[in-house]
């Protein structure tokens, strides 16, 4: 299987060091194993992502030196792909219409319940509801108890990046008591969540390894599940260490001193870029 991964920004804020490290070790260990590096615009939420920032995605990869195949795949042109996998899962009695805003739940689960899994996952309020009860503003949760009577668990990725190096396991007490019934379908009909539309892509891509950042490793036990629920492969993960700001904390789109379009407009060149992130040079 020739070895393929992805960069896959949401086009929601600047590229910072940290996006550049992501994009940069995904494209060299394409290079390296001889194998394809593609891009990947996540723009599902439609009101945070503006066409400025994918612009300026494409500029800021293009002046680091990095080639990708085109066309590129544009999550927002693909939103009856994500909702046709929805109505499947709906189809199989695993998600239901939930209409509680966060403060329900907030007070749903400052309430001691029977049954209720942990501290702080969805408390399950709108779980016995049909699906023909979806009305506008609904997100569509996922019955993880359901789910995971349709699986053999636990289920393991594996992982060599630097962060979490191994196979790691899975298990039903985990997603139940620390993931619970997540979104899947968001508020805005037809516009699915982040942890599905990645997981439906990685696949239809042919993403052999997943090269992102370890804020995404819990993510991770998520997605997988996704996978064996709808069948799609589980790619090989390397998450790696986080890009930190001179006070620790790890980097965020609202870090403008960090932008590489701000290291751009100040004459930084591509290889300084590198040599700052321990990259070698090209
Ligand atoms: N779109 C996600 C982000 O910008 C990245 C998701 C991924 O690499 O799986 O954080």
């Amino acid at each position: 299987m020739t070895f393929t991964t992805r960069f896959a920004p949401s086009p929601t804020g600047p590229l910072h060091l940290g996006h550049a490290y992501s994009a940069l070790l995904a494209h060299d260990m394409a290079d390296a194993a001889g194998g394809r590096f593609l891009l990947r615009i996540e723009d599902t939420d439609s009101g945070r992502a503006r066409p400025h920032w994918e612009t300026q995605i494409y500029d800021d990869l293009r002046w680091l030196g990095l080639t990708w195949e085109t066309p590129v795949l544009r999550q927002s042109e693909h939103l009856a792909y994500y909702a046709a996998v929805l109505d499947h899962l709906a189809q199989k009695g695993l998600v239901y219409p939930c209409s509680c805003r966060r403060s329900d739940i907030r007070a749903a689960l400052s309430a001691p319940q029977e049954g209720v899994p942990g501290p702080t996952v969805y408390p399950g309020t709108c779980r016995g509801r049909a699906m023909s009860s979806r009305q506008p503003g609904d997100a569509l949760r996922l019955n993880m108890s359901a789910a995971l009577k349709c699986l053999t668990m636990p289920l393991t990725f594996r992982d060599s990046g630097q962060v979490h190096p191994g196979t790691h396991e899975i298990t039903a007490t985990h997603l139940l008591s620390r993931t619970g019934d997540l979104v899947l379908g968001r508020k805005e009909i037809e516009t699915p969540a982040y942890v599905l539309a990645a997981v439906i892509d990685d696949a239809r891509q042919g993403i052999t390894h997943v090269i992102r950042g370890a804020d995404l490793f819990d993510t991770t036990a998520v997605q997988t599940l996704l996978q064996a629920l709808l069948g799609l492969p589980i790619p090989h993960y390397y998450h790696h260490g986080l890009i930190r700001d001179e006070n620790g904390k790890r980097l965020a789109k609202r870090n403008d001193a960090r932008a590489i379009a701000k290291y751009r407009a100040d004459g930084t060149s591509p290889a300084e870029i590198r040599a700052m992130l321990g990259l070698k040079a090209k």
